[in-house]
């Protein structure tokens, strides 16, 4: 097997905030399906460091960006994973990014170019015999790596990730030394970025090759409309720059075997019984029109306020709604008004894994009126699990959704509902089309067959990885 190095700042099963950690969990068991090998470089947060008592140290040194480290290996449900402890950068009382203020650790960048810096070391370096031929880095949080690399003189190709690109990692200018960073690199060709050190905008000058986690998005990356500043960088880029379909893990969301659901079915038919166990669980009452269920963070970008302004479509025709996120204080307060004002609305605040797969289970439909999507993973698990989904048109959403109009129904291969414009009224107006298909029985039966059958693992994908990383070795 030939041997990469994944490094990212969240891993399933060790550490979520949202779908980069679905990604970075399940890509080592489907690269290894294609001959490669990856370990996965994490930041060892409490909670991480905590599930890995016993790892044996690989790496250490006395002053990394302030404080020492070390790196440790373990292997957790068939992840090989190499940890960076360093108690001065990730022992905090907040989240993984956020503060318990609320606001980022105003030396983010620093700690994420940490783990940039020791994935460079190790691979330039190696660890025994084992010597990554491949760096594949997700996100800001590890894109100096090639900077990095390059400075240390490692020859690894590198594969820069970008699964959202409204995040940069911006830094002052004045960190350009703490962050290690070269200063003939602070151009506009460089990382500089409006008088500022923008670090995934380093990533995307410095990396071999670029990738996004969907076709739709890779394109909408170039223009100004959704490349959020980035655009022209990566239309500069564009001979070098992919989109791979974010797969799910098959194994984990599985109707049929799932272990956080108490219901297992094969076919939608089995679904029943879940769905009135989800109306239990959020007191909603029965009807006659579809159980739809969001499960987002709760931020602008989802469209959630879109949802709060189209919910009448929905409640008015017997449809109910279930949702779970949190984000955002004042989207929070404005759907827990929601479920007060319609009793066909829930609304729970948090993060909970294990109800949100009874969610899926239960659903009819989950709703996904997002306004911009790089891939999207629940509009999958909706798929997988028999809950047609409903998504805006755009990003990932276009890429992994079969729209329900006259040729596909005719055709029998559609899967769900798209909507565009991304507005109110456009979301009303699925919300009712909704309904209407619910209604029709043989056609609904139609769409969660479709969609259930639907290819929604890493097989392809994973090739596509492959031929990347391929490319790569032979630049
Ligand atoms: P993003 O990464 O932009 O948040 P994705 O759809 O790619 O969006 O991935 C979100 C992931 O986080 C999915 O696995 C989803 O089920 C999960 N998720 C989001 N919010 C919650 C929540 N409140 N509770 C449980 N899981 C959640």
């Amino acid at each position: 097997m030939r041997q990469a190095l994944s490094v990212a700042s969240e891993c399933v099963p060790l550490i979520k905030t949202g779908g980069l950690a679905d990604v970075v969990g399940a890509l080592p068991g489907a690269m290894a399906t294609q001959d490669w090998e990856l370990r996965t470089l994490l930041p060892g947060y409490p909670t991480v460091m905590r599930q890995v008592p016993r790892a044996k140290q690989v790496w250490k040194s006395s002053d990394l960006f302030g404080g020492s480290a070390r790196v440790v290996a373990a292997k957790i449900d068939g992840l090989d994973l190499l940890i960076l402890d360093a108690p001065h950068l990730y022992d905090r009382d907040g989240t993984i990014y956020l503060g318990t203020n609320g606001q980022d650790y105003s030396d983010n960048p620093e700690r994420f170019a940490a783990l940039s810096w020791v994935a460079a070391e190790l691979a330039t370096k190696g660890i025994g015999d084992w010597q990554p031929e491949v760096l594949h880095l997700h996100d800001w949080q590890a894109a100096l790596t090639p900077w990095y690399l390059r400075a240390m003189g490692g020859s690894a190709g590198t594969l820069l990730t970008i699964h959202n690109v409204a995040f940069h990692g911006i830094a002052p200018a004045a960190r350009l030394n703490t962050l290690r960073l070269p200063p003939d690199g602070f151009t506009s060709d460089g990382f500089e970025f409006w008088g500022q050190i923008n670090m995934l905008k380093a990533g995307i000058v410095a990396a071999d090759q670029i990738s996004t986690v969907s076709p739709s998005y890779a394109h909408e990356l170039t223009t100004p409309e959704f490349g959020m500043g980035l655009d022209g960088v990566l239309s500069g880029r564009s001979h070098d720059l992919s989109g791979v379909l974010n797969g799910i893990d098959t194994g984990v969301w599985n109707p049929a075997s799932d272990p956080l659901i108490s219901t297992h079915f094969k076919t939608a038919r089995g679904k029943a019984k879940a769905k009135a166990e989800l109306e239990k669980e959020f007191g909603l009452p029965a009807a006659d029109g579809p159980l739809c269920i969001v499960v987002s963070r709760l931020t602008t970008q989802k469209g959630l306020d879109l949802l709060l302004d189209a919910l009448p479509a929905l409640v008015d025709r017997g449809g109910r709604l279930a949702m779970l996120g949190s984000g955002d204080r004042q989207l929070e307060n404005a759907w827990l008004r929601a479920a007060e004002e319609h009793p066909h609305v829930a609304v729970r605040i948090g993060y909970d894994e294990p109800l949100s797969h009874r969610m899926f289970a239960g659903a009819d439909s989950v709703l996904v009126p997002s306004r911009f999507e790089p891939c999207g993973l629940t509009q999958l698990y909706g798929l997988r699990y028999g809950a047609v989904p409903v998504v805006a048109l755009t990003g990932g959403l276009v890429d992994t959704v079969i729209p329900a109009n006259a040729a596909a129904l005719s055709a029998g291969v559609a899967t769900g509902l798209q909507f565009h414009p991304i507005t109110v009224d456009a979301l009303a107006h699925s919300l009712i089309r909704l309904c209407e298909l619910f209604d029709d029985t043989s056609t609904w039966t139609c769409l969660q067959r479709n969609g259930m059958k639907h290819p929604v693992g890493w097989d392809n994908s994973a090739r596509d990885y492959a031929d990347i990383y391929d490319r790569l070795c032979s630049q």
